[in-house]
């Protein structure tokens, strides 16, 4: 074919509308840019330039075939930025116009031909939806458009028969007469077929594998393949369940072939088991494939024993096919991330993939009645931040199913988001089902043959223990009072009920506390735990090598060879249970440092009150200078803060005279290279700072307490 000049928008056109069998079609012929050029000259079957979308009734309702003129102008757009520039020196100017891109992306509307003639979950606005909600959001405008094409023959057979080639390109020759009379059979296989199909299974594959190379040259980073029909029920031998050829199996095959990249995990997040997938790669041990899915004993499509948890490879490939089959509808948020922490990131970190990709099926998400599951966009977007950890970050998303075009196209915007580097969302606390556990400690039974990182006892359901269990905060809370009990006969401090919830025996005090002259408030979050695990990626801890560091003891002792009262506050509250109104800890801890203040502390005899912050526990001594500013005034000597790595406070500035009176009687111990010192900012209202020469913040306490004694004790009996 001969080439027009290139044009400045790329692409020029003309577009006429007629009917064919009573569908408006409109033909839009395309005088080609090189690029679209060069893809269509790869496969002689094409029709160069020629491009025919066909608007039918549902597609009154699509925002379709915008994406060509929306790319220019987004192109166009940066374009003018780079070259916009009145004064320009030669050495300044950038090397290329191209903008540089990290990321991709897969479209083209050629994708919604396959179409069909009666209401079908599997729908061309699936894909519409979803692009027109990733332009508008804007992240397309960090994510290169790869170019499409019609994946080649050869590419197809890496994975598939020649027999299954043969029988999906048969599709375009079918007249209406034969799509009518083959109803029946593509029905058996959940499938439906129209004159276009072949094509979009083709562009649909064929994108997949562009998405792969990019990521796998090293051209992008990471990319998503907005593509259908989907692909991961096709077997090698056998089209079905809504899937033609298996994109993401196909892809895989050609980065193997064509990259230096061999070990290729790939993650099946769809409701469905990929059995086209797992049995593509079952035998092979340099692709690794997990998929999660509904299984009901094998009575959840596609049905039969293969998704069981037990199949899991054979010859050299065993071990590498992990089955997390869900017993049933209803999955969560929760159940997802369990089943990610425990087993997927273990595995797959034990694996070292080059590459991930990601066959990623949305009919889990919530809202969507065909997969009956109820996972959010924060959750994909959280399973997708943990796999770009993997591979050096080379990753590629390809959509498969998905049929509430809300939630899908909701989902794969948060996907996308994370893809182009934004942090996923916070989440509100997560817990796993029953279900979940026990599925997932069955899976890791049975993974812990292949897998030295998966740790069985871990996954063990806390349902198993019942009463039995008591957690590590728990334990060291228990330890904290016992001790503090023994060497200076401290007592639990009653509290008002809601505090008492979270922070139950996590006060304490002398049993003097109401009569002595001096008082020290201690207000920190005790326990420094050190664990050491007994394996990567567990969660059981060796307990030999574990210890817990207890910076307090020496403050202790110090303050009973004083003869001083003492009240101790661990500020960090017990966990939230699923129905426990999100508050943050040091909303808690606040409110619990006042509380003490109010109802114990001012009400004591005490005339000189020591106040200490630790850590964390520095918040909330700010806090109460600042509401109870009058009352501190005449009852504390001394506020000392030993600051980890954290911002050094300022004094509270809405009192002039608590503001004064904070510069003159504050020891801040801070560790050695606090960024206050290196950068030199520090300044009367930080009150008296101290570096000492200890790095650990843990050790601080112990290494600044003579200077602090020495500085409380100069304020309790100032020289005359
Ligand atoms: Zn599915």
């Amino acid at each position: 074919m001969s080439l027009p000049a290139p044009q400045a928008n790329g692409v020029e056109g003309e577009a006429t509308t007629t009917l064919v069998n009573n569908v408006e079609t409109t033909q839009i012929t395309t005088v080609s840019t090189t690029t679209t050029a060069q893809i269509l000259d790869a496969n002689p079957d094409d029709i160069p330039g020629e491009l025919t979308i066909i608007n039918e009734n549902s597609a009154s309702e699509m925002d379709v075939d915008v994406s060509h003129e929306v790319h220019q102008e987004e192109q166009a757009a940066t374009f003018s930025i780079a070259v916009d520039n009145s004064f320009q020196r030669a050495s300044s100017l950038p090397v290329s116009l191209e903008p540089k891109y990290k990321f991709g992306y897969v479209y083209d509307d050629a994708m919604l031909l396959h179409s069909p003639q009666v209401d079908h979950p599997e729908m061309p606005a699936r894909i519409v939806q979803i692009f027109s909600k990733l332009r508008k959001d804007g992240v397309l405008k960090y994510m290169k458009r790869i170019p499409i094409r019609n994946v080649k023959k050869f590419e197809v057979l890496l994975v598939h028969s020649e027999d299954h080639w043969d029988k999906v390109d048969a599709i375009k020759h079918m007249t209406r007469e034969d799509i009518i009379l083959s109803t029946s059979y593509y029905e058996h296989l959940s499938l439906y077929v129209c004159e276009m199909t072949t094509k979009s299974a083709l562009l649909s594959c064929g994108g997949t594998i562009e998405a792969a190379l990019a990521v796998a040259r090293g051209e992008l980073s990471r990319t998503f393949a907005i593509v259908r029909p989907p692909g991961h029920h096709a077997e090698p031998e056998e089209h079905m369940g809504f899937c033609f050829l298996n994109n993401v199996a196909v892809a895989t095959r050609v980065v193997q072939q064509l990259t230096p990249i061999k070990r290729i995990l790939i993650l099946d997040w769809d409701v469905h088991h990929g059995n086209g997938t797992q049995r593509a790669f079952y035998d092979d041990p340099n692709v690794l494939y997990i998929s999660l899915h509904r299984f009901e004993g094998g009575t959840f499509y596609p049905c039969g024993p293969f998704g069981g948890l037990d199949q899991n490879g054979v010859d050299e490939g065993v071990g590498t096919s992990v089955n997390i089959p869900w017993p049933s509808a209803g999955m969560k948020d929760g159940d997802y991330i369990h089943a990610f922490t425990k087993i997927v990131m273990p595995i797959a970190m034990e694996f070292a993939p080059e590459l991930v990709m990601v066959s990623a099926g949305f009919d889990a998400a919530d809202g969507d009645d065909l997969g009956g599951c109820h996972v959010s966009p924060g959750c994909y977007a959280h399973m997708m931040h943990m796999l770009v950890s993997l591979a050096g970050g080379k990753c590629v998303v390809a959509l498969e199913g998905g049929y509430n075009v809300e939630a899908l196209s909701n989902s794969c915007l948060a996907v996308a988001r994370v893809l182009i580097g934004d942090s996923p969302p916070e989440m509100p606390p997560l817990v796993a089902s029953e279900d979940a556990t026990e599925t997932v400690w069955a899976v890791a039974m049975q993974q812990s043959k292949y897998w030295n990182t998966i740790d069985v006892k871990s996954c063990e359901p806390k349902e198993e223990y019942g009463d039995d269990v008591v957690s590590f905060p728990e334990l060291l809370k228990l330890h904290r009072q016992n001790y503090l009990f023994e060497t200076l006969k401290m007592v639990q401090v009653p509290l008002f009920p809601d505090l008492e919830e979270r922070f139950n025996s996590q006060v304490l005090c002398s049993e003097d506390v109401m009569d002595k002259e001096t008082l020290v408030l201690l207000v920190h979050q005790f326990g420094n735990l050190r664990v050491e695990l007994t394996g990567a990626m567990t969660c059981e801890p060796n307990q030999e090598l574990s210890y817990l560091i207890d910076s307090t003891r020496q403050l202790v002792s110090w303050v009973e060879s004083k003869g001083f009262s003492y009240v101790e506050v661990n500020t960090l509250p017990k966990p939230l249970n699923a129905n426990t109104p999100k508050r943050s800890w040091q909303e808690l801890g606040r409110e619990l440092v006042t509380y003490l203040w109010d109802n114990y502390i001012q009400l004591s005899r005490a005339k000189n009150v020591i106040v200490i912050g630790h850590g964390p526990g520095c918040a909330a001594v700010m806090e109460l200078l600042a509401k109870r500013t009058q009352n501190l005034l005449r009852h504390a000597k001394a506020v000392c803060m030993i600051v980890g790595d954290t911002e050094v406070p300022e004094a509270p500035s809405a009192s002039r005279e608590m503001r004064d009176w904070y510069m003159s009687n504050t020891f801040v111990a801070v560790p050695t290279g606090h960024r206050l010192i290196i950068e030199g900012r520090v300044k009367s209202k930080h009150g008296m700072v101290v570096q000492f020469d200890e790095p650990r913040p843990i050790k601080l306490l112990s290494r600044a307490l003579p200077s602090m004694a020495e500085f409380i004790e100069g304020k309790l009996s100032p020289p005359s």
